[in-house]
């Protein structure tokens, strides 16, 4: 395999924003991991944590808090080979590839696994992903679990482009799958019960999580979500991460 395969990363104090900590969200929460911030995102959801990833200066895309990122601050391009030597000086066997939308990227982490899992054939690898993106055979093949994040229209993105059927379809045949919608009011429910109907999504592998970038928003919101959930049949995740250090980058 070619070892050339170059992979555009969020840039973080000079360095590639790779870090090992406790996954926050969704079906593996609280699992020691090692996490890999892709740049670059299809989507601009409004309320975006990591909009860092896109919200470049010059473009029109709207965000909650107003900020521009400059992209040569921002993103910091690495082969894949110099990123599995970053990951393999962790312990951690767990690595989550996140963003941005990391399928927008493909070949640099198939290269990446291969390095990975050459090293030592236990690693295993999750994918955070907007469910827009359907997976070249090869990566589907090498991950462990999807972690899908449709976006409802509380996201602010057009329909057209946040719901892509085909990959719904993709994902939702997989039992390695999992779905977790931001839900932001309680209205949301309708929309994400069409999806589920729409997409066959299986229902036990939904989850809701509320939306929120600080432990205060997400309060205003877990208690009524958490009863939604129980009457429903969905799975709650919260967000471990914001529970434990807040809005802060790299942890
Ligand atoms: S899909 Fe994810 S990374 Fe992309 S804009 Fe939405 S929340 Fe942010």
């Amino acid at each position: 395999m070619a070892t050339l395969k170059l992979a555009k990363l969020d840039k973080l104090n000079d360095r590639p924003e790779i870090f090992h900590t406790l996954q926050g969200e969704g079906a593996s929460i609280g699992v020691p991991s090692v996490f890999i911030r892709s740049s670059l995102c299809n989507l601009h959801c409004t309320w975006c944590d990591t909009d860092y990833t896109w919200n470049w200066e010059g473009t029109p895309w709207k965000h909650e808090t107003g900020i521009k990122y400059s992209k040569k601050d921002y993103i910091i391009e690495l082969e894949a080979l110099e990123i599995a030597e970053l990951v393999a000086s962790y312990k951690c066997k767990n690595i989550i590839l996140t963003g941005g939308e990391p399928l927008l990227q493909q070949p640099a982490w198939e290269e990446l696994i291969h390095h990975l899992r050459k090293k030592d054939p236990t690693y295993r690898f999750e994918v955070e992903t907007n469910g827009t993106q359907i997976p070249s055979q090869t990566l589907d093949h090498s991950i462990d679990q999807w972690n899908i994040s449709p976006k409802l229209s509380n996201s602010g993105n057009h329909e057209k482009i946040r719901i892509n059927p085909a990959a719904l379809q993709h994902f939702a045949s997989k039992q390695n799958a999992w779905f977790k919608f931001v839900i932001q009011t309680q209205d949301d429910l309708a929309e994400v019960q069409q999806l589920e109907q729409t997409h066959h999504l299986p229902k036990p592998n939904i989850l809701l999580m509320p939306e929120g970038r600080t432990e205060a928003a997400l309060q205003n919101k877990r208690l009524w979500l958490a009863d939604i959930c129980r009457d429903q049949g969905y799975r709650f995740s919260d967000r471990l991460h914001i529970q434990l250090w807040g809005s802060k980058r790299g942890v």
